[in-house]
């Protein structure tokens, strides 16, 4: 069986205060759900020891990026090693963010999840397309090649910690959600060109991410292949995140 999983990407957002308050919020509420949803939270790296204070062992905790290197002289950088040093279970992969606006090529994004993978560290990769392919009917084309590329070196072994994330650009942080049937039809993509790679497919938790709110999540997470939900905005407060949280069924 596949897991359940809520993420909260917080991206570049929140103090320490919140990285307390938050999280301790969430970690109460969260004790209580009974769906076996694992709950995430993905800070700034910053914030990650604060975090993981908080979490206790209620909560699992993420970084947004690692560097494709081990160690050295990366000024800026941070490695999967030293995120699962600070008690990270996740390291977030590929995020369109990143992609978009920090040039991260397919190829890195292949290297990041190779140290991710090394490090003993679960690594969420997200994938999806932009508008512009979308309406070039594209998208298929476009995420399958991104999901072969960027998990081209994972071991037979290391699939059970690999999640995949489908975002697409467009629903990012636009109001626009991919209409469940949208999203079912991409998840049962991916799990296919997993499939085709030799990979579990089955066991492998795809998430549906952008603009994932209390009031749609429940019908996103009701599809055969959604796994659950990568959340940017509404993961910031912790009303609306434990909402999400519960939407799983
Ligand atoms: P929003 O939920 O704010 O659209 O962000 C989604 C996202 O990018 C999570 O990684």
């Amino acid at each position: 069986m596949r897991r359940k999983i809520v993420a909260g990407n917080w991206k570049m957002n929140g103090s320490k205060d919140l990285a307390q308050t938050l999280v301790s919020d969430v970690r109460s509420q969260a004790a209580s759900l009974d769906n076996g949803v694992e709950v995430v939270i993905i800070p700034p790296a910053i914030y990650v020891p604060d975090v993981v204070a908080s979490a206790g062992d209620v909560l699992s905790v993420g970084v947004q990026n690692v560097a494709q290197w081990a160690s050295g002289a990366y000024t800026g950088e941070i490695s999967a090693d030293m995120a699962l040093d600070q008690g990270c279970q996740y390291a977030l992969v590929g995020h369109s963010e990143r992609r978009q606006l920090f040039a991260e090529t397919d190829a890195a994004v292949a290297e990041k999840v190779g140290r991710i993978l090394a490090s003993g560290l679960q690594a969420m990769v997200c994938v999806g397309e932009t508008l512009e392919e979308r309406e070039a009917g594209k998208a298929e084309t476009v995420v399958a090649a991104q999901v072969k590329a960027g998990l081209a070196t994972v071991a037979s072994e290391q699939w059970q910690r690999v999640v995949v994330a489908y975002e697409p650009v467009w629903a990012i942080g636009t109001g626009k959600t991919a209409t469940a049937q949208d999203a079912q039809a991409m998840h049962a993509s991916i799990r296919q060109v997993l499939s085709e790679m030799g990979a579990p497919a089955n066991e492998i938790s795809l998430l549906y991410g952008g603009s994932v709110k209390a009031d749609n999540a429940a019908a996103l997470f009701a599809e055969p292949d959604i796994d659950g939900g990568l959340i940017g905005g509404a993961s910031l407060k912790a009303e609306d995140f434990v909402s999400i949280c519960r939407s799983v069924p």
